[in-house]
């Protein structure tokens, strides 16, 4: 432990005075370094934690020991075509993860329900529009694409609201408090009896431009969307054209294929979406520096790691 090297390329220079005081006091022995600081000898990395790591880099350090997403997916890893093999990733899951998504999905389903973008722009333009009285929760039916560690809390925490909520996994299994529709085979009955589709699927090739028109298509007219996956998921000109012709209301769009996003594109000033960026759930850099302390205990004690990315799986 004694000399190790934890390399960081999170937050950029500005955080690293953050991260350096969260990791002394979790962990003293480690040495903690910004991703361009020119000091690092190179045979010292055993740790990397990363948002984006410029292709190439993570390859040049021989005794990486573990690769640690400063975020919860880890596509902006895998788009490393030269990065180390058998060195295992660890995604960032952490309790505020869960909560800060249930937050920002619960406020989004909400808004909707309560017609709350429509009540915005009637204020905006000085209209008193006392019909628009949205409708109840409990007669909202809500959609949970990916019951994952963070469609759990999702899940739970719309139904605490009083949503009816179902969800959709790949593999079968049992009830998670919520009915479970599973695979292919059964999206389409899913998508049948969805107000509210909630997107908390990871970046597979199975699940890339899932939000596409085909899906859309088997949506009940004036279904809403809210995005919170990962941008690769979403065809934008078919959810412009599902919005423009009516079949969607609402768009709660948080993830992007490029980020920032233009400042002219279409999603932007379209007049059903609210972009928002990529904000659904940031964590503050205390709780995630706690999770890789957990995780790099459990690694020098040999124990298993939670949250491993499984590449079999491709999640
Ligand atoms: P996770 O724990 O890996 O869970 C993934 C879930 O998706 C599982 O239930 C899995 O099914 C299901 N799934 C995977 N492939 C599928 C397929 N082909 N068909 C049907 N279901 C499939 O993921 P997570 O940690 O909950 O993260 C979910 C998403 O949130 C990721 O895209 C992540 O990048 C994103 N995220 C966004 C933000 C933000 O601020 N916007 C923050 C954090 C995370 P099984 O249960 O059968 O395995």
């Amino acid at each position: 432990m004694q000399g190790d090297t934890l390399l960081i390329k999170s937050g950029g220079a500005a955080a690293l005075p953050e991260w350096q005081h969260h990791f002394a006091r979790l962990m003293p022995g480690l040495r903690v370094c910004g991703w361009d600081d020119p000091f690092v000898d190179a045979r010292n990395v055993r740790y990397a934690l990363v948002w984006q790591p410029d292709p190439g880099r993570l390859a040049r350090y021989p005794r990486l020991r573990l690769i640690l997403s400063a975020a919860a997916g880890v596509d902006h890893i895998l788009a490393d075509p030269k990065l180390p093999p058998n060195v295992p990733i660890v995604r960032m899951v952490t309790e505020e993860t869960r909560e800060r998504m249930s937050d920002f999905v619960t406020l989004s389903a909400l808004a909707i329900v309560r017609d709350m973008p429509a009540l915005v722009a009637a204020q905006r333009d000085g209209q008193w529009a006392c019909d628009l009285t949205g409708r109840l929760a409990r007669d909202t039916r809500v959609s949970v694409l990916g019951l994952g560690e963070l469609g759990r809390a999702v899940a739970a925490r719309l139904r605490a609201n009083g949503f009816r909520v179902n969800g959709w996994t790949r593999t079968a299994k049992p009830a998670e408090n919520v009915p479970v529709f599973s695979g292919e085979g059964q999206l389409d009955a899913l998508l049948a009896q969805t107000d509210i589709l909630v997107n908390l699927l990871p970046d597979t090739p199975a699940t890339r431009g899932i939000l596409g028109r085909r899906l859309f298509a088997r949506l009940p007219a004036g279904a809403s969307l809210i995005q919170v996956g990962r941008g690769a998921h979403l065809d934008r000109h078919a959810l412009l054209d599902a919005l423009d012709s009516g079949r969607l209301r609402w768009a709660v769009v948080d993830v992007f294929d490029i980020e920032p996003l233009p400042p002219d594109d279409a999603l932007r000033r379209h007049p059903k979406v609210l972009v928002t960026p990529h904000i659904a759930s940031t964590v503050s850099y205390a709780a995630r520096a706690r999770q890789v302390a957990d995780v790099l205990g459990a690694h020098l004690r040999g124990a298993p790691l939670p949250f491993v990315y499984d590449a079999a799986r491709g999640y």
